[in-house]
């Protein structure tokens, strides 16, 4: 079989061959070429050692020089290079003791996880070379480790999440001796680092479906190590219009975010977490989950920090999860919706809808219909323009301290909030003299004298 490559792989592979190494395109963009997919990028190897590689080339990065890999920058593209290697001793089922380089690409190929990953194709001829016969393991669809699946897990324990990662992705059943393996080999997943582990969890939640993925975590025991929290929700029941458990529920959700948007489906996968925590069963026998958006924020932002996520991501789903019980109806009135974009953020309002669709999908098990939120969506915009935040009131605190006797500090902030509840409940009071003399009605009577009974109560 003969595969068409672009241009600058042959130019790189002439440089390298003219000064008499070989150069291969290799592992994932080989496997997407004979699934007839899109290549991502491509990975090239060669028997060149790094250090040739960086005098042949004019760009060339370092980026993972220890394991044998440079990058050469050329014609505005990046390729990363990696020497042939065999595969090192693993003491601790992590990471290999050294590098060692062979001439040999069938070595080179031997070392590489599954028979899918390890094609390589010649890029001078064009011809692919393929002793693992991955391309029939394409054909039938199938994740297959190479070698004895048992100690290649416990060489790098990572292969367990990878090949989870590639099924679901790809929609691969796992061969049986393979999945037997990974099995077995679960706890090897303890031992490997926090953010291998995430990184792999992130290309789960980027690929089309990412139920089928962690579908296949729970079956194997993989979810129990890694997502403990997430296993707990199996079973968890619910009742009324949900058709499923709090597991599928998540998994389904996640599903419905069609975004290649990490934060957002794990804000979907997460929002129910803290449901097994905040059941109760009510006088109807029927589960309550009383407050569980709290819970699940928490349990959140627990499962991020330990994964290392960044701090930047774990807020954004924090936040998300937390806010995604609103009941929004038509009869809310315009200062409710105020409410709701002040407390939501007005940048967050597209992702909040989209975690509303998401959940709906996940109730259900059918799309949910997006002009479901048109009407609510017409209402945010029809307010958005109003004061939402205090740098929208037409007063600021200069003006209070000078006008209305107001002290700077603590009385000024509860001063600021009272009118923006104020200005949020009636837009039309945001004009300077009216907010003045608000300022100063609720300054004496409920901060510098707080025990006189306030004339209207201004809380509402
Ligand atoms: P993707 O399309 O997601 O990039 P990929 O197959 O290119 O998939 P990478 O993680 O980029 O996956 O790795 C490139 C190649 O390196 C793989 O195809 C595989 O041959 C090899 N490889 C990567 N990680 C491992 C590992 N832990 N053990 C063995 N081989 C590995
Ligand atoms: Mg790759």
């Amino acid at each position: 079989m003969k595969i068409k490559l672009p241009s600058p792989l042959k130019e790189i592979h002439n440089t390298l061959h003219s000064a008499g190494y070989a150069c291969y395109a290799v592992g994932g963009a080989v496997r997407n070429m004979i699934l007839r997919m899109e290549p991502k990028d491509w990975d090239l190897a060669t028997d060149a050692e790094p250090e040739t590689v960086m005098r042949l080339f004019r760009r060339v990065i370092p980026t993972g020089i220890k394991h044998g890999t440079v990058t050469i920058l050329y014609r505005g593209a990046s390729y990363e290079i990696t020497t042939f290697r065999i595969e090192g001793r693993y003491s601790d089922s992590r990471r290999p003791d050294g590098v060692e380089y062979t001439p040999s690409l069938d070595e080179d190929l031997k070392r590489r996880d599954f028979s899918i990953n390890a094609m390589a194709v010649d890029i001078g001829t064009g011809h692919l070379v393929d002793p693992h016969d991955g391309r029939g393991d394409c054909r039938r669809r199938i994740v297959r480790a190479i070698g004895i699946p048992e100690e290649r897990f416990n060489e790098d324990g990572l292969r367990i999440l990878r090949a989870v990662r590639f099924a679901g992705r790809l929609d691969f059943t796992i061969h049986p001796d393979t999945l037997k393996a990974m099995k077995i080999c679960v706890l090897n997943l303890d031992r490997i680092s926090r953010e291998r582990v995430r990184s792999e969890i992130e290309e789960i939640l980027l690929s089309d479906t990412p139920s089928r993925s962690f579908l296949i975590m729970e079956e194997t025991g993989i979810l129990e190590r890694i997502l403990p929290e997430l296993s707990s929700a199996r079973g968890v029941t619910q009742k009324g219009y949900h058709r499923y458990d709090v597991f599928l529920h998540s998994l389904l959700s996640c599903d419905g975010i069609p975004l290649q948007d990490v934060g957002l489906r794990l804000a979907a996968l997460l929002h129910d977490i803290g449901k097994p925590a905040a059941l109760t069963m009510g006088e109807d026998g029927q589960p309550r989950f009383h407050g569980h958006e709290a819970e699940s924020a928490r349990i959140a932002g627990a499962l991020m920090r330990r994964l290392k996520f960044p701090a930047a991501v774990e807020k954004r789903v924090v936040h998300l999860v937390r806010e995604h019980m609103f009941n929004y109806e038509p009869g809310w009135t315009d200062a409710a919706v105020r409410r709701f974009i002040i407390r939501v953020g007005r940048e967050n309002i597209e992702d909040i809808l989209s975690l509303r669709l998401a959940d709906q999908y996940g109730t259900t098990g059918k799309k949910a219909d997006p002009r479901s939120l048109d009407e609510f969506r017409d209402r945010i915009s029809r307010v958005l323009d109003e004061a939402l935040s205090l740098k929208d009131l037409r007063i600021n605190g200069k003006d209070l301290a000078r006008h209305a006797g107001i002290p700077a500090g603590p009385s000024m902030g509860r001063v600021l909030d009272f009118l923006l509840e104020s200005v949020v409940e009636d837009p039309s009071l945001n004009e300077r003299e009216v907010l003045l003399e608000i300022a100063g009605r609720f300054y004496n009577s409920r901060i510098r004298e707080p025990n006189l009974p306030p004339s209207k109560d201004p809380d509402r």
